[in-house]
């Protein structure tokens, strides 16, 4: 579909918006359709008061109506489209009344890609998709060439209501999701500059099978043409996904192809056009953030700046001034020599363990939430030659305590002290008395939260200000 002509071309027609969510994609396809005009129904399973950070972002003055709690049938019969977020199932019996009726589907993210005339950088991958995103975004603001950069996408920033502003020289920097990315295949998407982290099984409930996830994947590299860039994980079964595009790969060891390649104090990129020439940059001086995933998501971003035409010298300002994001190994405070990381993104075994290979240092690690019935042996495994002592927190502690106890038997070593604490304020008092000076303090709790908060987020936040008042009262 051609760039719109117009700002009223939903002028006068009823959409529907299914899945408000609470993400930005919702809010941010309500307020584009609402601004152009249309007549806008917005229907959520989840209830007011569940939805209500994004009610709280929506004008008073748009013309809407809300069905929330539930949907109706008639939504998605009497209706001209229906705008439906990624996190509905594709089996929902309401698509299908949409679709028996012959109401058109799509999503924010597809109205965005058929109006968007910015360049478009697109990231993607099964892990290290946000930090990826936000860090490439940091460089490419950091150059001083004269157009804009914009962040958006699954990170959780629409830039649909924005995609008018949106300038052809612009680089448009993307977060995608397998979701959009099923979604975004029939529009066959050419990202000039496509990212792949990773792959690993993931949201196999949602796509049924590893390949369906995989195929949702490859969706970013497999329309491109060939003067456009694919970065791609050398280690990864990502180097080999279908594509015409020149690959850049990113990985420890120099493989003599285009990309970036090192793992000591310092990355080599050979791009296309100085293939001859080889560009050095300390990343290790540069790079604040902890662990090898993190050294790998610099190397995709730096390897996908350089295509972006970025200067060294934004690379090395954008990556030094890089504090991470929140929750993700996020640096928060030093109390007497303890150095506080807040991982309160991690929900899985594999996050924690990949958390505690990220220190050297001795670490005292608060882990444990509410019980997905997982298998926590792992965390069990990496503490016990890595942590002093374990707070353990919510529905799973216990479980990881004994865990811990096997392991240490097993090694034959004392293991860690732990502690079984009945919230977080305590359990933050105890890890820091049990640590020395030099020692890492880590949340990574490899659980999910909901037992004693309503999401990650909270939990962190959480964390965070325990850990700053003893820092303030501490001195
Ligand atoms: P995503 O957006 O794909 O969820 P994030 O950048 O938000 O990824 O990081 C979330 C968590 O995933 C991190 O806290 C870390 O545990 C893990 N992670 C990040 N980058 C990588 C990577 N390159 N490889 C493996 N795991 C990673």
């Amino acid at each position: 579909m051609p760039a719109p002509t117009t700002n009223l071309e939903f002028h006068g027609r009823t959409v529907t918006v299914m899945g408000l969510g609470g993400f930005g994609g919702g809010v941010g396809a309500v307020r584009f359709l609402a601004e152009t005009g249309a007549k806008v129904i917005v229907t959520d399973l989840r209830s007011e008061r569940e939805l209500s950070p994004s009610l709280a972002q929506m004008d008073r003055a748009w013309p809407i109506t809300l069905r929330l709690g539930q949907h109706d049938e008639a939504d998605f019969r009497n209706t001209d489209l229906v705008v439906v977020s990624p996190a509905v199932p594709k089996n929902s019996p309401f698509l299908a009344v949409a679709r028996d009726a012959g109401i058109p589907l799509t999503s924010e993210l597809n109205l965005f890609w058929e109006r968007n005339r910015g360049r478009v950088l697109a990231i993607t991958g099964s892990n290290g998709k946000s930090t990826t995103t936000a860090l490439t975004h940091a460089i490419l603001e950091s150059d001083r060439a004269p157009r804009r950069c914009w962040l958006g996408g699954n990170i959780g920033i629409s830039l649909l209501p924005d995609v008018r502003r949106i300038q052809p020289e612009d680089w448009v920097i993307l977060e995608l999701s397998s979701f959009q990315l099923e979604d975004l295949a029939p529009l066959q998407p050419r990202p000039e500059i496509a990212v792949v982290t990773n792959f690993s099984p993931n949201h196999l409930d949602r796509h049924g099978t590893v390949e369906a996830y995989r195929a949702a994947k490859q969706n970013l590299l497999c329309w491109q043409a060939t003067e456009q860039f694919a970065v791609v994980n050398a280690l990864s079964e990502v180097a080999d996904w279908p594509t015409v595009a020149t690959r850049l790969l990113f990985g420890p060891s120099d493989s003599g192809q285009l990309g970036i390649f090192g793992e000591g104090s310092e990355v080599m990129a050979r791009m296309p056009a100085e293939s001859s020439c080889e560009l050095r940059m300390p990343l290790r001086r540069w790079l604040r953030l902890p662990g090898t995933h993190n050294w790998q998501n610099a190397q995709a971003a730096i390897a996908a700046s350089l295509a972006a035409g970025a200067s060294l010298e934004a690379i090395e300002q954008g990556v030094s001034n890089f504090r991470g994001l929140p929750h993700r190994l996020e640096f928060v405070a030093d109390v007497q020599g303890r150095r506080c990381f807040n991982d309160s993104k991690s929900t899985t075994p594999e996050a924690t363990v990949l958390a505690l290979k990220s220190f050297d240092e001795p670490t005292v690690l608060l882990a444990g939430g509410y019980d997905k019935l997982i298998d926590l042996s792992a965390i069990a495994a990496t503490a016990v030659t890595r942590c002093r002592a374990v707070a353990l927190l919510g529905q799973t502690g216990p479980r990881l305590g004994k865990l811990i106890e096997q392991a240490a038997r097993a090694a034959n070593v004392a293991g860690p002290i732990c502690r079984g604490f009945e919230s977080l304020a305590p359990a933050v008092a105890w890890s820091l008395q049990e640590s020395g000076p030099g020692d890492i303090v880590l949340l990574s709790p490899g659980c999910a939260s909901y037992d004693w908060f309503q999401n990650y987020i909270e939990r962190g936040e959480a964390f965070t200000a325990f850990v700053a008042a003893h820092a303030a009262s501490k001195g």
